[in-house]
């Protein structure tokens, strides 16, 4: 039988009573389940770490001996148990080791989905699509009205104009899928990586990650204004570039709000869009639906009478 409370919104996070561990917490906590690397899921100094390998390198990277206490690592597939809670990752296709969370507890399964995405990206591995009976899903872009573009199509756009690019985005997993789109579907245009960007993206290549060529910015390259160059740049240097002549601005995200007052506009998102939103839970056929991050209303109106839906958080 589901428990109603088998996860539970508290200020540090959700948390799993039956296993007493906490699921990407927002403060430090004893035992840690996390999803991913990004800032809001994986925070410093936790005791005990289970994750991906990848996600405890990106973690390491950042936070150096504030990283946390003891990293238990598992690869997708391999299961592992906390006080009765058996747990197993599977991928996210989110980005760089990001996983779901499957957890069985009194033949019952819970998948948590952490941030994830169906489009394809050569830079992570491909989502698992895995049958639960309950979807704690994201739902950040849960709204019929956002359906991302072809992400293909969007890159393209950094065809156009001979005019050098300014291009901001986040350093984590969306700056590693847009230099490699960018070598894919763009040959003309040459890489430029801000310093903060660059260690994440070297360490993406040592998991193996092919993201072809790129270098370090240099002022002297970006002068000329006609060169071809894609500088990337992370959103706060985005930001104090807004007075920047002689190249286009952009910035990468599936946020309207993000795109206003740029030459560019660049949908590309990391996160499931309605549609996919949609086919994921076709895929994992769940009885009862919880939402976090976002509302869910619109999920609720669109499974009326079929799944019922409660938001976590
Ligand atoms: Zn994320
Ligand atoms: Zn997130």
């Amino acid at each position: 039988m589901i428990r109603p409370d088998f996860i539970t919104a508290t200020d540090k996070g959700l948390f799993c009573r039956a296993g007493n561990f906490y699921i990407d917490p927002q403060q430090a906590v004893h035992l840690a389940v996390i999803s991913h690397a990004h800032g809001d899921h994986a925070c410093p100094e936790n005791e005990q770490i289970f994750a991906t390998a990848e996600t405890a390198a990106i973690m390491q990277l950042r936070y150096k001996k504030r990283a946390g206490g003891k990293f238990n690592l598992f690869i997708y597939g391999e299961s592992f148990e906390i006080n009765g809670v058996k747990i197993c990752f599977h991928s996210a296709g989110h980005i760089l080791g990001s996983a779901q969370i499957l957890m069985e507890y009194e033949g019952v399964k819970y998948l948590y989905t952490g941030d994830y995405k169906l489009q394809e990206d050569p830079t992570c591995e491909p989502i698992t699509f895995i049958e639960a009976d309950v979807l704690i899903t994201e739902s950040t872009f849960a709204d019929p009205q956002v359906k991302h573009p072809d992400p293909v199509e969007e890159i393209k756009k950094l065809n156009a104009g001979p005019q050098n690019i300014l291009l901001g985005t986040y350093s984590l997993g969306k700056a590693q899928r847009l230099i490699r789109m960018i070598n894919d579907h763009c040959p003309q245009r040459k890489v430029l990586l801000h310093h903060q960007i660059l260690p994440i993206t070297k360490l993406h290549e040592q998991f193996g990650v092919q993201l072809g060529p790129y270098q370090p910015y240099d002022r002297k390259l970006m002068k000329n204004p006609d060169q071809n160059y894609v500088y990337m740049v992370p959103p706060l240097t985005f930001n104090s570039y807004f007075k920047a002549i002689n190249v286009s601005r952009a910035f990468a995200s599936g946020w309207k709000n993000l795109q206003t007052n740029n030459d560019l506009q660049l949908f590309i998102s990391d996160h499931v869009d309605w549609d996919d939103i949609i086919k994921m839970i076709e895929q994992v056929k769940p009885t009862e639906i919880w939402t976090v991050h976002g509302n869910g209303l619109h999920l609720k109106n669109y499974f009326i009478n079929q799944i019922p839906i409660k938001a976590l958080n």
